[in-house]
């Protein structure tokens, strides 16, 4: 009998041909396997039994990094099958159809072969079939090595030998290279013939020195995150006085002498995407303690590529590995552009001349209790969502938001969504993302039908969607701010088909509502394809526009005009302005992230939003250090209306009491969370969904979801999707798919 299997999902790139052909040879079955447009199709000759273990076997035992999405078994009538089991050319239909694979960590087996392997020890580029670069050097699909910038380079007679070598591991390795015909590494300034570079550059980081190094996603800024003058300088030179920087780790070993990892935590950073993690930062560790200063959790990270665990290893201490862009700007990806971008940062740069055809930022990631809250969606999680249910039949883009910008679309029943691109503010950002854009509407080879919004009218990703509008003649349509954030919730989840009604609670530090109001402390209820608003907190009046959200001062003149702490905070003449703003102001705003701002001001944490989210993080820093220090402090709730003054009253009134400002930011935050499920429960919602940024705070979480479980509310945070404004293109999607 005939069968034949068509395999949708993560199925290229993975080692699943080569798989297929040892499982076949193994049951001794005829018959052929090749990679489509729409996945891996295997045609084969077999007795409905043995068809059947082939079956079973496939998903017992497919590759690490495999994911199954769909599986339709057929029996064939008239297949041609001749003697043995072969791996084909890829059929190429015209419709492409299938997930796009993401890169993978650098894997054991390859780090073996750093160490010992004749052609690769050493070498930079080492990769198999189960890891290395794969969407960043994808310029085409189905993933085949023509369709790679790697395929620049031609494979030596040893490589190839493996590659049709049923037995060796880099079996059908799309990527596959050695040192006598991968890429090769250079340095700048150009180091004497015949140096090691590894060496070279462990060499600069000994001396206290800042180096770029080009990985296969772009490059990253390195250097020893045990000297604090050098940090301190990275620091200036970067023009990032406070934000913290990610680290990265030789070993999981070397990662326990400095933090305490939970399994969950431990199975995170040794995953294929292998992203940065924070975790909680013990006391004595090696680290400079200028790396995230004021905040209690530490971004680290193994390496994910051999380059970076050469250096790592020789150089035998942590390191910084931040982005290689000026602020804001997005990810420098080639040599030329870091020479004139990093000129006055970068004191070496190692770099190399494979192709980077979508450059990526590491992932950001965190666990909160048993759950992962993902960052910065990025390496090793982008370009696909995995999540939620159908967004329609039409193929549709959605443009996001602003401060964190990526797109996402929905094209033959799958949802991809971009690498973080960077601040939409920055024009080079912009263009990196219609590059982005562009290039996968040629590749998936789609006509769009729809474009999606946010309804901020002053958003540049609105602008850039009305530039392709006009040139596809689609239509757009804008999508509330907040109701994107409740849509990534539910999509994560796959709510949108549940019966009952579901509370949505979007805390945020702001989003377009409408006319002269922004929002930031949003409830809704969804109620079987309707998202109904409901107002419950008040609204303040903006003072000085944008600036609001970097001055925390002004978010408690707005909130709380009559505190104490006013005067302190501002001169005559400033107080005299600002008090006139205030009067005068139009805008009104309700925003957790301001409220968050006015605590941090009244508190004393900080006066200054250097960069996003920074009082909030600072407040959620110093509750979480003083929860620890009094593990049996049980939080006193602040009585509290649905204005915010409330709030800030009462920890006034605190200070007052001489309570200290830890206990004061444990209850804040406490407080909050005690709010929220108290109005639920008070209008007996069972279901709620949690969305928006503030919504990466893991105290913020913990209470909440200890108050919930008192009162049997099933809770539901962004899992797949970020809670920030990165998982709006996916709300964008859902929404329009989802809601009447
Ligand atoms: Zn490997
Ligand atoms: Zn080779």
């Amino acid at each position: 009998m005939y069968w034949r299997f068509s395999i949708g999902g993560i199925v290229q790139g993975v080692g699943f041909r080569p798989f297929i052909k040892k499982l076949a040879d193994e049951l001794k079955i005829n018959g052929r396997v090749f990679n489509s447009e729409q996945g891996v199709v295997v045609e084969f000759a077999a007795e409905r039994l043995i068809a059947e273990t082939f079956r079973k076997r496939i998903f017992d035992e497919k590759p690490s990094a495999a994911w199954i999405e769909s599986f339709v078994k057929s029996s064939e009538q008239d297949l041609k099958i001749g003697d043995g089991f072969s791996i084909d050319p890829s059929m190429n239909s015209g419709v492409l159809n299938l997930r796009l694979t993401p890169d993978f960590k650098l894997c054991d087996s390859c780090i073996e072969d750093l160490k010992t392997h004749p052609r690769r020890k050493d070498y930079a580029f080492t990769t198999c079939t189960i890891c290395g670069p794969r969407f960043s050097i994808a310029k085409g699909f189905p993933f085949d090595r023509e369709q790679l910038s790697i395929s620049d380079f031609k494979m030596c007679a040893d490589c190839s030998r493996e590659y049709i070598d049923v037995k060796d591991r880099r079996f059908h390795s799309q990527t596959n290279s050695c040192k006598t015909c991968g890429p090769q590494l250079d340095t700048y300034p150009e180091a004497p013939k015949g140096t090691n570079l590894i060496e070279e550059a462990v060499l600069y980081l000994t001396q206290g020195k800042i180096i770029a190094v080009q990985t296969t996603t772009g490059f990253l800024l390195m250097a020893d995150a045990t000297n604090e003058k050098v940090i301190e300088r990275l620091r200036s030179r970067k023009n990032r006085p406070q934000k913290p920087f990610a680290v990265v780790y030789q070993d999981l070993d070397h990662l326990a002498e400095d933090f305490k990892i939970e399994e969950n935590q431990a199975e995170l950073l040794c995953s294929a995407v292998g992203p940065i993690v924070l975790l909680e930062s013990a006391s004595n560790t090696k680290l400079a303690n200028n790396i995230a200063p004021g905040l209690n959790e530490i971004g680290v990270m193994l390496p994910s590529n051999p380059l970076v665990y050469l250096i790592i290893q020789q150089f035998s201490k942590p390191l910084i590995a931040t982005s290689g862009n000026r602020g804001g700007s997005p990810l420098i990806a080639n040599i030329d552009e870091a020479k004139l971008l990093l000129e006055g940062i970068v004191d070496l740069y190692l770099y190399h001349h494979l192709e980077i055809v979508h450059p990526m930022d590491d992932s950001v990631t965190k666990m909160v209790g048993d759950h992962p809250i993902i960052i910065r969606p990025a390496r090793g999680l982008t370009p696909n969502y995995i999540g939620g249910t159908k967004a329609g039949n039409n193929t549709v883009i959605a443009f996001g938001a602003d401060m964190k910008a990526h797109y996402a679309l929905f094209h033959e029943g799958k949802c991809y969504l971009s690498p973080y691109f960077g601040n939409l503010e920055s024009f080079e950002v912009q263009e990196r993302m219609k590059f982005s854009l562009r290039h996968l509407i040629n590749v998936l080879d789609l006509i769009p039908q729809e474009f999606l919004i946010d309804v901020h009218p002053g958003y540049f990703s609105r602008a850039l969607a009305e530039s392709f509008s006009n040139e596809f003649k689609v239509p757009l349509k804008s999508i509330p701010h907040h109701q994107a954030h409740f849509c990534s919730g539910l999509a994560d989840h796959g709510l949108f088909q549940k019966k009952t009604s579901i509370l949505g609670i979007i805390l945020d530090g702001v989003g377009f509502l409408e006319g002269e109001k922004l929002g930031g402390a949003e409830l809704f209820e969804y109620h079987q394809g309707e998202i109904t608003p409901i107002e419950v907190f008040s609204f303040y009046p903006i003072i000085a526009g944008d600036k609001m959200s970097t001055e925390t001062r002004l978010s408690l003149l707005s909130i709380y005009p009559d505190s104490k702490a006013i005067p302190g905070l501002f001169n005559h003449v400033e107080l005299e302005l600002y008090h006139k703003l205030r009067m005068i102001s139009k805008g009104r705003i309700r925003s957790m992230g301001r409220l968050f701002d006015a605590a941090a001001a009244l508190l004393g944490i900080t006066q200054i939003n250097s960069y996003e989210g920074e009082a909030a993080m600072k407040v959620e820093a110093i509750a979480a250090r003083y929860l620890k220090h009094h593990s049996h402090y049980q939080p006193k709730h602040f009585k509290v209306d649905y204005g915010f003054e409330s709030y800030l009253r009462a920890i006034e009134d605190g200070i007052e009491e001489g309570r200290s400002i830890g206990e004061l930011a444990l209850n804040f935050i406490a407080t909050i969370a005690y709010q929220l499920v108290s109005f639920a429960l008070k209008n007996q919602y069972k279901e709620v969904v949690c969305s928006g940024g503030v919504f990466q705070n893991g105290l913020l979480i913990h209470f909440i979801e200890d108050y919930a479980r008192n009162v049997q509310i099933n809770l539901y945070f962004n899992s797949i999707s970020s809670p920030n404004d990165s998982g709006i293109p996916i709300g964008q999607l859902y929404h329009n798919h989802h809601i009447n």
